[in-house]
């Protein structure tokens, strides 16, 4: 604040009244000179009057000079920047400059001649008697800060410095007190408010200011516990020295892009420690310009925020998981369940969900204990965990029942999906089954499943929990430690599937299989081959069908044993078709799953079947269905590759059931393509269907391959096809499978139809 004074129009103080006495004194002094003789009187005098003009003259320019000088003095006196007063010995203002009065609220003459110390604000007052007091005695010049009382009685910092002087012009009275007075209270805000922005800066929270380059100024105390640099390791590096690595050039590029044009960012960002530690933190960075436009600093604010986190964590984990067990809670499970179904509905796969209660829990309970029951869920817990694989769920709903939902990846026929469930449920059963050790003691406990599928048919969460819950009762009814579906058709395929199963391992080794022969007809109805189909003579069923027994083969991992037998029966059926001219030219078709095509010694599997016969390898063609084929293509093109060295042919059975992928029919080392039945059948009846026989046909005659129909039924199909380009043909119009002996009898006959 400026407490100078207005400029009055005509200043005065003492001093000005000390310098316009002396001025008049010097002027009185010339007339008052003694005169001489008359005669001499007139030159004389004429002399005098010009020296006295000339020292008039003198006395004026003295005396405009003085002037000129008192009114330069005044104005430095009154108009100071400071504030000047004169205190007598009694305290009282005898002089004070202009600045004086205006700092202190009032006009100079109200001024003079009151007690200075009524100017004080009353809180200082005894320290200003005091310091008076000191200045008086000592001599030697003081300093004090204290509050002075302004305009309107406002307190107002001032900085006061005396000095004691000996008042000149009164020889001998007492020393006066010489104050100078500076407002400071502009300074003490400015240092207030440097002390608070320090006092900030000092926060909880990390702080770091950058230059426009990035490079690190200045941090906080805050910030070296965030970080773990000290101010000395920190200032002068670029901030990049605290990324963690974890985000891309983008996420950096969209920050800066934000600081450029909104001045600010801010959001979660992973950085590092100087221990390495990698953590979330909350940053605010605000652009902070400067008056050249060119100088833009940045304060980072930081917020570890990795405590919040794990809170944020801690409670989420409350909320959807067991404490005891760390399995998810009712509410997570049913929230897995909701997507399971979702995803279930759109793939039309099976899942499963069992619900499994321990038998005799209770029992745990009160013979061992509530904490011995508690250790028992834990490891119950445990083994379920250890049964599924990554995308199922295992779930602990309450009390002592357990819920394991199998992934929406099963299969899509409902009573291959009920098997696949059983053998995981078995699986459980088994494992819950084994002694624990709890306390020191060994407990034998069970439990029993109830399993619900879900697939095509949409029902809610808990109508599905519904289902497994009953499924579990009966379960318990069956005397427990064992398994039973909700569907009770299911169930009943399920057992049938079971014995059927049980039935076919021993098949195996009873020799109950035979081949029947399919022939394969060329375009002029010359009889080229056959293709081998495998059937179950079961002792009471009679006949079987390969539809009903070879995935059960694949699941119960028969499937290589089968597949072996069929190799090697059609190995010696080749070897004594050999033998008879009508049927030497003939090639036979083998079906190969993909289980075999997994084995590694397939390929020294089928040398071995032909080298054990005597059949020729280029008589053997072995067909591999496309949809069988999605995993491991390189391993299988690989012996495919091997198998065809040695002249063995090799076909692509049912085309366009599977993806009817083009990335197949590249890298497969083929031979021929069969045109699945049921593009055959329809199309002779459908446009659509013909035009993709047509396509499929056109595809694998560029491709060089041989095309075989599957399944034709009638001459109009043959006839068709035939037009559209296919070689050969293969389907009832020319005979069903048939027995070894009915094919030659036709071979030699040289019947085709
Ligand atoms: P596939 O290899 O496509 O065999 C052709 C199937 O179509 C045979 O059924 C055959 O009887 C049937 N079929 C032939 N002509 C006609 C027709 O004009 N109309 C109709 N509706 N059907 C016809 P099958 O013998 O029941 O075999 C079914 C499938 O079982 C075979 O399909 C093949 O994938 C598999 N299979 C058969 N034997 C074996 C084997 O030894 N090993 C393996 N891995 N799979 C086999
Ligand atoms: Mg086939
Ligand atoms: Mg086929």
């Amino acid at each position: 604040m400026d407490r100078r004074p207005p400029r009055p129009d005509k200043p005065s103080s003492d001093a000005a009244r000390q310098l316009r006495a002396a001025a008049e004194a010097l002027a009185g002094a010339a007339p008052a000179a003694a005169l001489p003789a008359p005669t001499e009187i007139g030159h004389e005098l004429q002399v005098h009057r010009i020296e006295l003009e000339m020292q008039n003259e003198e006395l004026r320019r003295t005396q405009a000079a003085l002037e000129a000088a008192r009114d330069r003095y005044l104005d430095l006196y009154d108009f100071a920047p400071v504030g000047y007063v004169t205190l007598d010995a009694e305290g009282l203002v005898s002089q004070a400059n202009l600045t004086a009065a205006t700092m202190l609220g009032t006009d100079r003459a109200t001024l003079l001649g009151r007690r200075f110390v009524g100017r004080v604000a009353p809180a200082d007052r005894d320290r200003w008697i005091r310091h008076a007091q000191a200045l008086r005695e000592r001599g030697e010049p003081r300093r004090v800060e204290l509050a002075l009382l302004g305009p309107d009685g406002q307190r107002f910092e001032a900085q006061l410095d005396g000095v004691r002087a000996v008042c000149d012009d009164r020889d001998g009275s007492p020393p006066v007190l010489r104050i100078t007075i500076t407002d400071i209270g502009e300074r003490k805000r400015a240092e207030a408010e440097l002390r608070l922005a320090a006092t900030a800066f000092e926060s909880q929270e990390g702080m770091m200011i950058t230059d426009a380059q990035g490079v690190i100024a200045r941090v906080n105390t805050a910030f070296t516990r965030i970080t773990g640099y000290s101010a000395v390791e920190a200032v002068g590096r670029g901030a990049r020295l605290l990324q963690s690595g974890r985000h891309d050039a983008g996420f950096y590029a969209q920050m800066w892009e934000s600081l450029h044009r909104n001045g600010t960012w801010q959001g979660e960002i992973w950085n590092r420690r100087k221990s390495g530690e990698i953590y979330p933190q909350w940053l605010t960075i605000t652009a902070v310009p400067d008056d050249d436009p060119a100088v833009v600093r940045y304060v980072g604010t930081m917020q570890d925020i990795s405590l919040r986190k794990a809170r944020e964590e801690e409670i989420a984990r409350l909320a959807y998981y067991d404490p005891l067990t760390g399995l998810p809670n009712r509410r997570l499970m049913k929230d897995r369940l909701h997507q399971a179904l979702a995803i279930s509905a759109r793939s039309q796969r099976e899942g499963a969900l069992m619900f499994i209660d321990l038998d005799r829990f209770k029992a745990i309970n009160d013979t061992l204990g509530h904490a011995q029951g508690d250790v028992l869920l834990q490891r119950v817990a445990q083994r379920l965990t250890g049964c599924v694989r990554a995308g199922d769920t295992v779930a602990r709903p309450g009390g002592d029942e357990f819920v394991v939902m199998l992934a929406a990846d099963l299969s899509t026929a409902p009573v291959r999906a009920a098997g696949q469930a059983q053998l995981v449920g078995e699986k459980i059963l088994a494992e819950l089954h084994r002694p624990y050790l709890i306390g020191g003691h060994r407990w034998h406990g069970s439990a029993s499943i109830g399993i619900a599928l879900f697939g095509e048919h949409v029902i809610t969460v808990d109508e599905l929990l519904r289902r497994a819950d009953q499924a579990m009762y009966q379960a318990k009814a069956a005397g427990r430690n064992t398994l039973r579906f909700y569907d009770a058709a299911i169930q009943q395929a399920l057992q049938q599937r079971s014995a059927l199963e049980a039935q076919l391992q021993a098949a195996i080794g009873h020799g109950e299989f035979m081949l029947h022969y399919q022939k394969v007809v060329g375009r002029d109805e010359h009889l080229l081959g056959a293709e081998a189909l495998v059937r179950w003579q079961h002792p009471q069923r009679g006949l079987v069908a390969p539809n009903e027994f070879i995935t059960l083969a694949e699941d119960a991992g028969l499937m290589p044993a089968l597949g072996a037998w069929v190799l090697d029966a059609a190995c010696a059926q080749l070897a004594a078709w050999a033998a008879d001219p009508a049927t030497a030219g003939l090639t036979l078709s083998v079906n190969v799953s993909a289980w075999q095509w997994r084995e590694p010694h397939f390929v020294a599997l089928v040398l071995d079947a032909l080298a054990r016969h005597g059949a020729r390898a280029d008589r053997l063609k072995l067909e591999l269905t496309e949809s069988q084929l999605i995993e491991n293509i390189d391993g299988t093109v690989t012996m495919m590759q091997a198998l065809k060295a040695h002249g063995i042919g090799l076909s692509l059975d049912d085309f366009g059931t599977g993806y009817a992928s083009l990335d197949y029919l590249k890298r497969l080392p083929l031979d021929q393509m069969k045109v699945d039945r049921s593009f055959v059948q329809d199309a002779v009846t459908d446009a659509r269907a013909q035009a993709i026989v047509h396509a499929i046909v056109d595809l694998g005659r560029n491709l060089g391959l041989t095309v075989v129909a599957e399944g034709v039924e009638t001459r109009a199909q043959r006839d068709l096809l035939a037009g559209q380009g296919c070689h050969a043909f293969q389907g009832e119009l020319y005979g069903r499978p048939v027995p070894a002996q009915d094919l030659y009898r036709a071979a030699r006959r040289g019947v085709v139809a």
